[in-house]
């Protein structure tokens, strides 16, 4: 918001009005606008029992096409490492068996909360590419493509730790967080619209935005951060991964990261304490999630 989208072009702003002059009737047709819009496309996600906001029109299968269409931008510059490279092997095995899990650790969340769980992993055509770069980082799209940097090798240093990072990057897809992300940009977008058609200037707009909660995406980034944590911890655990790795694994990522943080893992992140406090707290969980899914299934 460091831009008025609308200009200062000819008309010169008033000032020194303070709410004076504002279309009110604009604001509460956006209020309604914007009320109607989070009832009508609200829902209790099954797998964390959060009221979640995504657009109905995005669909699952929207949300593939984008993942594929970001895949196939993305390897216009980045390279896959040879998927016969031990690595690249590695990666995939790690991958297999979390995704194997999917299921079964889905249903057990969903049944916490008295729900059932989507499983729009059966929708997903997995893809699991080691690409070569020095980032630190990881990720996977809705639809399945999924890549871990080589960066990220070295920080991770063992596949109890890299099954964790790869959990958290799963869950993102699952929990459908793009699509949220993408909902709650329409309804800002949308707001910042309705300010500058009420004719209120830009301090008057940055105000009532941080009450309202533009600031908001900051925060909401970070609570999805932690839903990915959780649910990329009992991946981990119940695929036979040692989930206490997660502990030393986020230690050696806030030394990697330094000064400059990796992408995924920046400042929309809780800071390291909290999420390493968070995990700690989340340990008894992800242990019993090991016993109950990869001691029986051996
Ligand atoms: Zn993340």
């Amino acid at each position: 918001m460091a831009t008025d989208p609308y200009g200062n072009q000819g008309q010169p702003r008033r000032r020194g009005m303070g709410f004076g002059g504002i279309r009110w009737w604009v604001l509460l047709l956006f209020a309604g606008y914007a009320g109607y819009y989070w009832i009508s496309n609200r829902s209790t996600d099954a797998l964390t029992g959060e009221t979640v906001l995504i657009d109905k029109n995005i669909s699952p299968e929207d949300e593939k096409q984008l993942g594929l269409q970001a895949w196939d931008e993305l390897l216009q510059t980045e390279r896959p490492v040879s998927p016969n490279d031990p690595n690249a092997k590695a990666v995939r095995d790690i991958a297999s068996r979390l995704i194997a899990k999917i299921g079964p650790v889905s249903d057990s969340l969903a049944a916490e909360h008295g729900l059932t769980a989507p499983h729009i992993e059966k929708t997903f055509d997995w893809d699991v590419n080691l690409l070569e770069s020095e980032q630190v980082n990881a990720f996977c799209l809705p639809g399945g493509k999924m890549a871990v940097y080589t960066g990220l090798l070295p920080v991770a240093q063992n596949q109890d730790a890299m099954a964790v990072v790869m959990g958290h990057e799963i869950t993102h897809a699952l929990l459908r967080h793009g699509a949220q992300r993408m909902s709650e940009q329409k309804l800002a977008q949308m707001g910042q619209m309705a300010g500058a058609m009420s004719g209120m200037d830009q301090s008057q707009m940055q105000a009532v935005m941080a009450v309202y909660g533009y600031g908001r995406a900051l925060p909401y980034a970070r609570k999805q951060e932690t839903q990915a944590d959780e649910m990329g911890l009992m991946l981990a655990a119940a695929a036979c991964f040692n989930p206490k790795e997660a502990i030393p694994l986020w230690e050696r990522m806030g030394q990697a990261s330094g000064g400059e943080a990796p992408p995924e893992f920046s400042s929309t992140h809780p800071n390291p304490g909290t999420r390493i406090q968070n995990l700690q707290a989340l340990m008894p969980k992800a242990m019993e999630y090991r016993k109950k899914f990869c001691e029986t299934a051996q």
